[in-house]
């Protein structure tokens, strides 16, 4: 159980939302949508840094 993302961006909380960010990606970069695509790879790259998503006995 994990605390919900405040993050400017809102990062994937499980893999069905990882998922669906990968799959806008993916659609973002066929439509040359380049302002998504970065806030996109934002989103995924930065999400094992998100607060919510640390867990307890996570090594430094
Ligand atoms: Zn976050």
């Amino acid at each position: 159980m994990t605390g919900t993302c405040h993050c400017l961006f809102a990062h994937p909380a499980n893999d069905e939302e990882r998922a669906a960010l990968a799959a806008d990606l993916k659609n973002a970069r066929h439509t040359s949508d380049l302002v998504s695509v970065q806030i996109l790879l934002v989103r995924l790259t930065t999400a094992g840094s998100c607060p919510a998503r640390r867990t307890k006995g996570a090594n430094a």
